[in-house]
């Protein structure tokens, strides 16, 4: 088994990547890896190929998610460089690089290599004390308060779209808002995306209605190679496995006073958690005024966790400055 997930981090960057669950639903890591990618030769096409080395680049790649032009699914870990390997590099080189930076190989110490330990180094452990449901209630128990406010917000967007598919005295308002977030005067297709967004929040609010089944805190350090903030497999909601849930860590805490920075972090999770076409949800993070947020197309939108936490607080708030918690990180 196993499944995408979706991991926030300290830096408020939000990235997709593989895990592995055991069936209890506890997420294990692999043991002892190792976590250098030195390499003594070239590595992929006509390279020099020693098994060593192939096998650190292997295990590298598979670290990368694949917004970031890892593999979609991990490859074998073999130390052959397989036509997979070559593949996957090719793919990690066009993502970072574009199509002119494609070599297939990777010298030691060149671009590519320096490259792929900078960007699997991201991956790596995390130090972070273990958390248990009796001494870290509190911070569980923080972020939970903040359910039933999270759910006025989901209402209010809920709202907003009836109003601006009903017409009417709030209609004009409510389109005006749904413009400014998801884009949908430039979308070709406006009632049918409005009712995805609309259904969508509804997905949030069956899981917000049953929060003791769908939330939970990283006990075990289950999530302590991915993430420090929270995590939430993509689409697990709708996954046959029942024990997908929404896992808060300990990074939580500066949100658990703040009651809209809370709902944020929820309703961006609840996003990647309803997603049911596999979408990563990351087309651009932060609030949406950022100029990363507003290149989005209206596609891209519909996909988008934080487009969908802005809009929710929005249409509870009405138009608000852009707070101060709200973290941006690098577009792609
Ligand atoms: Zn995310």
């Amino acid at each position: 088994m196993g499944g995408k997930c979706a991991v926030m981090l300290d830096d408020g960057s939000c990235k997709v990547e593989f895990k592995k669950e055991t069936s209890s639903g506890g997420i294990i890591s692999s043991g002892n890896r190792p976590t250098d990618v030195e390499i003594k030769g070239s590595v992929g096409l006509n390279g020099q190929n020693n098994f060593q080395d192939v096998y650190k680049i292997q295990y590298a790649l598979n670290k990368v998610p694949p917004i970031d032009g890892g593999p979609p699914s991990p490859i074998k870990i073999d130390g052959k460089c397989s036509q997979e390997t070559f593949k996957t590099i090719q793919n990690f080189e066009q993502k970072q690089f574009g199509l002119s930076g494609i070599t297939s190989r990777i010298e030691p110490g060149k671009s590519t290599h320096l490259k792929l330990k900078e960007v699997s180094g991201r991956y790596n452990v995390f130090p972070a004390l273990p958390l248990d449901l009796v001494n870290d209630a509190w911070l569980f128990a923080g972020m939970m308060q903040h359910i039933p406010f999270t759910k006025t917000c989901i209402n209010a967007a809920m709202t907003k779209i009836s109003s601006a598919q009903i017409g009417g005295m709030f209609s004009e308002e409510a389109i005006n808002l749904l413009n400014r977030h998801f884009a949908l005067d430039k979308h070709p297709a406006k009632q049918s995306a409005m009712q995805q967004i609309y259904e969508i929040y509804g997905f949030m609010l069956n899981v917000l209605n049953r929060p003791d089944n769908f939330f939970t805190l990283d006990t075990d350090n289950s999530g302590e190679t991915i993430s420090t903030v929270a995590f939430a497999r993509l689409g697990g909601f709708f996954s046959k496995e029942t024990d997908g849930r929404i896992v808060f860590r300990r990074g939580t805490a500066l949100a658990t006073g703040i009651q809209d920075f809370a709902a944020f972090i929820i309703i961006h999770e609840l996003r990647h958690f309803v997603e049911r076409q596999s979408e990563d949800g990351h087309f651009g993070k932060g609030w949406v005024t950022d100029s990363g947020m507003q290149r989005l197309t209206p596609w891209e939108r519909i996909f988008n966790c934080d487009t969908y936490a802005g809009f929710a607080l929005e249409a509870k708030h009405g138009v608000m400055e852009r707070p101060g918690w709200v973290r941006t990180t690098k577009f792609r």
